[in-house]
């Protein structure tokens, strides 16, 4: 008989327990959806995120053969050649094809490799990467984040503070002056 009594009271006392927990659940739910649906929604990260996609075609257009070649075909300008590699002045290297800001001046450094260099991007998320296993070798692609033309590699021997060289094709980017 106490038995039974014992596996009443358990039992009423699950149903109540059940009944005080059981409301909160969607309202976590709400909440959660809710925080989801906010960040989806911010029209201003949305903006700053927006890609550019363009057709092959489009591109051929509007970039010079060049530049086409190295954005969009993954090509390499020759060491020594670019308009970039020994350039100093003060300013912000542009994405030639979409005008994302890349680089500034006062991450670049004198590399001897041939090609403009930097210890750093602007701002990481500008960038993207990508394992690339051309030609024999294991290295590191550098793409714009924003329209994903080809900018160069990076690899593990640049100079403190990060120990980063971001080696970049001049054919790639554009030159901003800040000396007005
Ligand atoms: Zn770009």
């Amino acid at each position: 008989m106490n038995k039974i009594i014992y596996v009443f009271i358990v039992i009423v006392a699950g149903v109540i327990l059940w009944l005080l927990l059981e409301p909160t659940y969607p309202e976590h739910k709400r909440i959660f959806n809710n925080h989801s649906e906010s960040d989806t929604l911010n029209p201003k990260e949305k903006n700053m995120e927006q890609k550019i996609i363009k057709t092959e075609e489009e591109w051929k257009k509007e970039l010079t053969p060049e530049e086409y070649n190295i954005l969009r075909e993954k090509g390499t300008e020759r060491p020594f050649t670019g308009k970039y590699w020994d350039h100093f002045e003060i300013g912000i290297y542009i994405c030639a094809a979409c005008g994302a800001e890349l680089f500034a001046s006062d991450t670049k450094f004198e590399s001897s490799c041939g090609w403009p260099s930097y210890f750093q991007p602007i701002d990481s998320s500008r960038i993207i990467y990508k394992e690339d296993r051309s030609f024999g070798m294991i290295r590191t692609e550098v793409m714009c984040a924003r329209c994903g033309g080809h900018l160069g590699h990076v690899f593990d021997d640049g100079p403190p503070p990060t120990g980063l060289r971001y080696c970049i094709n001049s054919g790639s980017m554009k030159f901003i002056s800040k000396k007005k």
